[in-house]
């Protein structure tokens, strides 16, 4: 168990990291029949979490290596799934248009990176969206305007002429403006906000709506067969 070259999602740099810190967690179960005095299956699992220390940002990346006895390989080989627990940068994107979780999802991994390029990329992620409900305007401002004007969107047109002014400040001064960290993450919030307002928000009140109604259908069917039971 040693260092390893990963992704550091803090600086962006692909670098040899140092392994820090490691835990391991091996656990199991065992089913038993009356008949046998050894259990009849077995069923193993274990996590192994690993903290890395980027040399180049001084940041820490944990990441959970798991697996299981049922789920092997062909030669019977455990299957290990490695996931990055920190730094979180994916969103919750099942209910948003591929394209524009695409491209928010690329404005998230260079959020630490470079600031003036996750504004950009924050932008195309709203054109993105504006072509994918038929947004009509001569620029993205007019786009989101026709959508707020359609009911797609709240009535939030400070906000996005707060947005687009400080874009429009960036083009103006190309290399010379640097974004605050602040700054940066008020546009993410922005972002995030308009995308769970049209697709995350809908979506679950209507899974919500659709358990609502299946429980609501399996009770009344319980009912009636109580009643039809009890006139047996
Ligand atoms: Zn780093």
């Amino acid at each position: 168990m040693s260092d390893k070259v990963l992704h550091c999602s803090h600086c962006g740099n692909k670098t040899l990291m140092k392994l820090v810190a490691e835990h391991e967690l091996n656990d199991q179960d065992h089913i038993y029949e009356r008949w046998s005095a050894d259990p009849v299956h077995s069923f193993y699992w274990f996590s192994h979490w690993k903290l890395y220390l980027c040399p180049v940002c001084k940041n820490v990346s944990l990441i959970r290596l798991s697996g299981d006895s049922e789920d092997i390989g062909p030669r019977g080989e455990p299957i290990i799934t490695e996931t990055t627990l920190y730094p979180p940068y994916s969103i919750e994107n099942k209910y948003i248009p591929t394209p524009v979780g695409t491209a928010f999802e690329a404005a998230l991994k260079v959020r630490h990176l470079e600031g003036a390029v996750c504004v950009l990329a924050l932008r195309r992620a709203l054109e993105k969206l504006c072509k994918h409900e038929g947004a009509e305007g001569k620029d993205l401002f007019n786009k989101l305007k026709n959508l707020q004007d359609k009911g797609k969107l709240p009535p939030i047109m400070d906000d996005i002429a707060f947005i687009l002014r400080i874009e429009g400040n960036s083009a103006a001064h190309a290399d010379d403006v640097e974004f605050d960290t602040n700054t940066v993450n008020q546009l993410i919030d922005f972002t995030q906000t308009i995308l769970d307002y049209m697709y995350t928000l809908p979506n679950k009140i209507k899974a919500a709506q659709t358990r609502i109604a299946e429980i609501a259908e399996r009770d009344r069917e319980l009912k009636s067969g109580a009643i039809s039971g009890a006139a047996e």
